[in-house]
């Protein structure tokens, strides 16, 4: 009667234990699925006050060119032949559309990368406009020294380039340049500004991680206890 009495014990003990594990293995999915989404590259995307402020630069920026740069004011010269000038969206040209070919385009992009020298006499540059849209279709530009000048920032990891329009000839094939497929620019006009952009080191981005970790450690430490009390 009593021996039985004691493996019924011995026997509740154990199922308590059990119980327990459940428990313990749902706090761990529960975990993951919280550090997965943690590190999700979204979470390490610009924070919102970073995009609002880097938007708000801009718009700041706008009002002095009105009454500024009046060379390089687009639409007045360019308007009385505009009938042959096609408004092109760089995706069209990277994507290599025979309808554009030897034609007049206008595009806009961002000016990133480098400013190349193109041949030796330094009297052209290669400038890449890059779209803006999700697309990030790049075209080369062959322009003068002169009109490439007037471009004072190039888009990298830490600018945001101008944002240009050029008006020119696009040549799918090139026969002045081997082959490459290009646009050489007649006019190029300065939309708006180029700015520095800051990549904020954000310790608030790292908190979930370091919660995960704690919670890897609790894990661990239960683990290890229910495992020695199942012994
Ligand atoms: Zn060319």
């Amino acid at each position: 009667m009593s021996a039985r009495g004691a493996a019924s014990t011995a026997h509740q003990g154990e199922g308590a234990a059990k119980a327990k594990r459940p428990l313990a293995a749902a706090l761990l999915v529960l975990a993951l699925v919280w550090g997965v989404s943690a590190f999700s590259p979204f979470a390490w995307a610009q924070s919102p006050e970073n995009a609002s402020s880097s938007e708000a630069s801009p718009s700041s920026q706008e009002a002095p060119p009105a009454g500024g740069k009046t060379d390089n004011d687009l639409d007045e010269q360019l308007l009385p032949d505009s009938s042959f000038i096609y408004d092109a969206s760089i995706v069209d040209l990277y994507e290599a559309d025979t309808y554009y070919d030897n034609q007049t385009v206008r595009v806009t992009g961002e000016a990133v990368g480098d400013n190349i020298r193109a041949g030796i006499s330094g009297e052209y540059r290669w400038i890449t406009l890059q779209a803006t849209d999700s697309t990030f279709a790049e075209v080369s530009v062959f322009m003068t020294s002169e009109q490439a000048a007037r471009i004072a920032e190039l888009g990298n990891y830490g600018t945001r380039g101008d944002i240009v329009s050029v008006q020119g000839t696009f040549h799918l094939v090139c026969s002045e340049h081997d082959g490459l497929t290009d646009l050489h620019a007649d006019s190029v006009t300065i939309i708006d500004e180029g700015y520095p952009i800051e990549h904020e080191f954000n310790v608030r981005e790292f908190i979930p991680g370091i919660v995960m970790v704690a919670i890897g450690a609790i894990l661990l430490f239960v683990f290890s206890r229910l495992r020695e009390r199942l012994r």
